[in-house]
């Protein structure tokens, strides 16, 4: 039984088909149970666990909560002294920590805030603290170096830490569930990031058999006689994304292969030991494969009778009932109890985001708080209703939800006259406060099970941050339980009277990922990578390429190039005097008109350019949005004529005019985006043009033509010439009618362009030129490896390192080094290089063979003067494209970055090591090189970031992020000195350059006398 998602709706429509979860009766019991709850607790706030004052006070609102926030997820994973000084006084300095003196009743934080921080235990504060709480960690912080304040900070980040995590390792955490009765019953689970490597996918597994046998052993030496359910018992929870590096959708063959055999082998040995295992939700594109790896183990006959198989289900997933109700299918069809622990969900801000990004046609999340609120509640009635078969956990903290969910299993227990097993879960170190008062006040109040992080104090931080987030969002129940600024009846409210009071359900400053940009302008839609329908649908179309002929049997003539100056000169008459809008409605049917053809042109990508798909999918994208954000900014720039201030009596209006006839030079890297975004620019503004688009990608570029044509171009304003660059250069560049030239491609190239231009008589043309860089990223170790390792790897070995935008030179900072040199490598060990119809190809051909060869010998080259660390494989099959058209990535190790003096334009990464104190010499060197194109840097250290913006050279900086992917306006790209002469393009002053100013004064008073004046009052 497969699950497919349902079709897309709005919101307004997924509630609608939501059942009302709650009857009037079990509403107000809810909001009473629940208020009775909050204040019970409030009125024990004493008793709360030290941590929960702290975070409250030190929240997400507050400077000081996002400095100790920052503090907590970088400290304790920084091997050098110097650099953790650093963040310490450059967080510690960021805040206005006087302003907490006093503020909370709790003595933890009143007084004793800093002694923990500084010493890791509660001891009372100096006198000058009291008083004066920033001139004292001023004073403290300017001394940073100081051991005692970093190793007290490292110990305050971990005790922090420690209430969140059960035990260092499995064993730990056993002992401790065994001696300390709030954590009798737990579900395990071993913290870290998701695997990015072979080896750590093994480790994960390693450390899960053996955390499954020990809490296997564990149980059974507890209870040797009793003969208590699986559900009385300890259990574990996993993530999938642990087991596999490349554990997503697209990769459901491997999935099949790699990822469900060790998820079987985990399950038949919890299984064996008669312990119950969830599957954890992680993110929302990995719902439907996710429920594929479920629906496999249902299906394993070994573990039939074994009744401890669950799945965390996220109600803020929009999809959530439609999983239930899959579930409960599957239960039911395999005659097999499962258990579904139900969550509202961890990760809602990164989806937003991670949808925006995508741009997605609808959220898979809910856009409001109280939407989730509700969902959840239907999800816990239909689980409710399937309890013969479905054991249902409800993980919340929010006191409403545990009133209403207690609300609606009474009422199934009294409609069904049978008895109905469940649980509660809450997470370690959180709802202590809650679930004791719950228990005071209600005797039906089930189990209630703690989900128990385990693991070393650097593996926590991910998650930390995730718990920090959590308490301190605003729309958190956790954030405002125990503020008695709030009152209870604002803490707990009834969410299907706030849907009911709301206009409109989905939430108005959060617009879709269409209406990102405003009014003016659509975001470009993308492909939902996480939908099986979408990924087979996108499948089809790379398998249908079609066949091309040779890019030569397109070639024009010389002389092609002459008429087609004469036609467009003779054609820009008429065209520059549209009016812009109607220009401009021409790039946005166009755009319409991609859109609708996107399988077309990914197609054509793939088979001409040799693009894999998630790039193609990217192009059409940027190629869509270069032609919205240039008919936006043509309407605003040449709309009306700009009235100057002057003196009266006289009218002065600047206009922006086009300036004739423009070539268009693009090169084969990105043959549609680059292609269009220089040629509808200068067409927008009311310029004709003659495009060459590179000698290997004719076709693209002619298919583009004509949907623009189609779209309404006149053809005469646009002429396409397949030929040979130095040929069509030689005729166009001295042609009388040339006007501008804008040109993407080689540095050489544009200084050819350059001095040609320069050596014509008459007028002196406009030359907007893109070229390469030698692109560095510069980490240091308060990063995150595993972020590094991922936005290394897109940006290096993404589009085969065939973008001007691609990382050239990775400089690491000596002390974390290896750390991040050993993760990139068994990440690269996992990358997939080949066919580019393919969908799971990360790494296609470079653009020809003859490339291939001059990049293999670099890689030669260099590898004799470093050392060549790492080089992948290339398969033996390479499908419809020739081998010799491929060059396996590979990962030089150099002394200097001096030592590179040409970009390597392919999947060819150099790594360097500094000190700390050598920063300023490898900047220097980065820019002796002469480039600017783009800079990415790792760094929590604002500082760093700040002071590396200032000395680079580079045009676009990218900071904790990949550096490739450029958003039209968003992040406007083009580089300075030796990668380019601006202005961005993409950016809000492109188009200025493909016009000419002009300024019309005219004297008013000419006709007689100033009758503006003289009709003053
Ligand atoms: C035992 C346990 C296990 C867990 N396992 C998982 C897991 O496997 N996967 C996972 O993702 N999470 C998991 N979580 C984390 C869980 O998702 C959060 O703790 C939970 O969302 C907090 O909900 P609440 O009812 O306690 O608090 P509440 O304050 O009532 O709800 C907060 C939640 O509401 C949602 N929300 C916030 N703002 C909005 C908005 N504007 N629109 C829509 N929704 C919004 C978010 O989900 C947010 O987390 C687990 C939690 C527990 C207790």
């Amino acid at each position: 039984m497969t699950f497919i998602s349902p079709a897309l709706r709005s919101e307004t429509q997924d509630l609608a088909a939501l059942r009302a979860p709650l009857s009037a009766a079990e509403r107000l019991a809810a909001l009473e149970i629940g208020r009775a709850l909050v204040s019970g607790a409030r009125a024990r706030a004493d008793e709360r666990p030290y941590l929960d004052a702290f975070l409250q006070e030190f929240g997400l609102s507050n400077q000081e909560g996002i400095a100790l926030m920052c503090l907590a997820e970088a400290l304790l994973r920084i091997p050098d002294d110097e650099t953790a000084d650093r963040l310490i006084a450059e967080k510690l300095a960021s805040g206005n920590w006087d302003s907490h003196a006093g503020r909370s009743d709790s003595l933890f934080v009143n007084a004793s805030t800093w002694g923990l921080m500084l010493t890791g235990r509660l001891v009372e504060l100096p006198d000058e603290l009291r008083g004066n709480a920033n001139g004292w960690l001023r004073s403290l912080t300017q001394r940073a170096s100081e051991p005692l304040v970093r190793q007290a900070l490292r110990r305050a980040m971990k005790i922090i830490g420690s209430e969140f995590v059960v035990g260092r390792d499995i064993e730990e955490a056993l002992k401790r569930s065994s001696s300390d009765s709030s954590l009798a019953l737990c579900s395990f689970d071993m913290l870290g990031e998701g695997a990015r490597t072979d080896r750590d996918a093994q480790r994960y597994f390693d450390s899960y058999v053996d955390a499954i046998a020990q809490i296997g052993k564990s149980v059974s030496n507890r209870s040797p006689k009793t003969n208590d359910s699986l559900h009385e018992r300890s259990s574990i929870s996993i993530k999938l994304s642990a087991l596999d590096p490349r554990y997503s959708a697209i990769h459901r063959e491997r999935v099949i292969d790699r990822l469900i055999p060790r998820a079987r082998d985990l399950a038949r040995l919890a299984a064996a030991h008669d312990i119950g295992l969830t599957i954890d939700a992680e993110e929302q594109d990995r719902l439907e494969i996710s429920l594929e790896i479920f629906a496999a183990l249902v299906n394993d006959p070994d573990t039939r009778n074994w009744r401890g198989l669950g799945l965390a289900v996220q109600a803020y997933g929009r999809r959530a009932m439609a999983v239930i109700e899959h579930v409960t299918d599957l239960a039911r069809s395999h005659r097999r109890p499962l258990t579904v622990r139900l969550v509202k969900g961890a990760y809602w801000d990164s989806e937003i985001k991670r949808a925006q990004e995508r741009g997605l046609a609808e959220y898979p999340l809910y856009t409001r708080k109280c939407s989730t609120d509700v969902s959840y509640l239907a999800c816990a009635r239909a689980l409710l209703e399937a309890c013969d078969i479905i054991y249902p956990q409800f993980a919340t903290h929010n006191a409403h939800t545990i009133a209403a969910v207690l609300g609606l299993a009474r009422s199934r227990r009294d409609t069904s006259n049978a008895p109905v097993d469940f649980e509660f879960q809450r997470l370690h170190g959180m709802g202590t406060l809650l679930y004791d008062e719950a228990r005071r006040q209600l005797s039906d109040l089930p189990r209630v099970r703690v989900y128990a992080p385990v693991g070393p104090h650097a593996d926590l931080l991910a998650y930390l941050v995730r718990r920090l987030l959590e308490n301190g969002a605003n729309t958190s129940f956790v954030n405002r339980f125990m503020d008695e600024r709030v009152p209870v009846e604002q803490v707990v409210s009834d969410p299907i009277s706030e849907i009911d009071a709301l206009t409109t359900v989905e939430h108005d400053r959060i617009p879709l990922p269409a209406g990102l940009y405003g009014a003016s302008r659509r975001n470009s839609s993308g492909i939902d990578f996480g939908r099986r329908s979408s990924i087979d649908d996108l499948q089809r179309c790379l398998h249908d390429s079609p066949a091309l002929p040779s890019p030569a049997s397109r070639y024009v003539t010389p002389q092609a190039v002459e008429s087609a100056f004469r036609a467009a000169s003779a054609a820009f008459i008429d065209w520059r005097r549209r009016p812009v809008t109607a220009r401009a409605d021409i790039l946005e049917r166009a755009a319409d008109l991609l859109e609708q053809s996107r399988d077309t042109f990914i197609a054509l990508l793939a088979a001409e350019a040799g693009k894999t798909a998630s790039d193609a999918v990217a192009e059409v994208r940027e190629t869509i949005d270069f032609c919205r954000y240039y008919a936006k900014t043509a309407r605003e720039l040449q709309g009306s004529a700009v009235s100057l201030d002057g003196p009266t009596g006289e009218r002065n209006e600047l206009s922006h005019v086009p300036r004739g006839v423009w070539c268009c030079i693009s090169p084969w890297n990105f043959p549609l985006a680059i292609f269009t975004g220089q040629v509808v620019a200068a067409l927008v503004t009311g310029n004709t043009v003659i495009a060459k688009p590179a000698e290997t990608t004719p076709e693209i570029a002619l298919a583009m033509c004509d949907l623009l044509y189609r779209a309404g171009l006149p053809r005469d304003a646009l002429h396409v010439l397949p030929m040979i660059g130095k040929e069509f250069g030689e005729v166009a560049l001295r042609d009388r009618s040339l006007a501008g030239v804008v040109f993407t491609g080689s540095t050489r190239t544009a200084q050819w362009l350059n001095r040609t231009l320069a050596s014509r008589e008459g007028a002196i043309l406009p030359l907007i030129a893109e070229t390469g860089g030698i692109n560095a990223m510069i980490v240091d170790s308060t990063a995150l490896t595993e972020q590094v390792v991922d936005d290394v790897m897109s940006s290096a070995f993404g589009s085969a390192g065939q973008r001007c935008s691609a990382l050239r030179v990775l400089c690491l900072q000596q002390d974390c080094a290896d750390r991040i040199l050993d993760m990139l490598e068994g990440a690269m060990e996992t990358l997939v290089v080949g066919d580019p119809s393919e969908l799971t190809t990360d790494v296609g051909p470079v653009i020809t063979a003859a490339a291939a060869r001059d990049l293999e010998q670099h890689i030669e080259r260099m590898g004799q003067r470093g050392r060549l660390r790492k080089r992948t494989t290339i398969p033996a099959t390479t499908g419809s494209v020739a081998r010799d058209r491929f060059v396996a990535p590979a990962l030089i190790e150099i002394d200097s970055v001096a030592e590179l003096d040409r970009e390597a334009f392919g999947p060819v990464l150099h790594v360097v090591r500094y000190r700390t104190e050598e920063l300023p010499s490898l900047l220097e060197d980065l820019r002796a090189n002469g480039y600017g194109l783009t800079l990415g840097i790792q760094t929590r250290l604002e500082g760093t970031q700040q002071a590396l913006f200032e000395a680079t050279l580079a045009g676009n900086v990218y900071v904790n992020r990949n550096m490739i992917g450029a958003v039209v306006g968003v992040q406007p790209f083009g580089g300075t000195g030796l990668s380019g002469t601006g202005p961005k393009a993409g950016g809000p002053h492109y188009l200025l350059r493909f016009t000419t100013e002009r300024v019309l004064t005219v004297n008013t008073t000419a006709t007689g006398g100033n009758a503006a004046l003289l009709t003053l009052d």
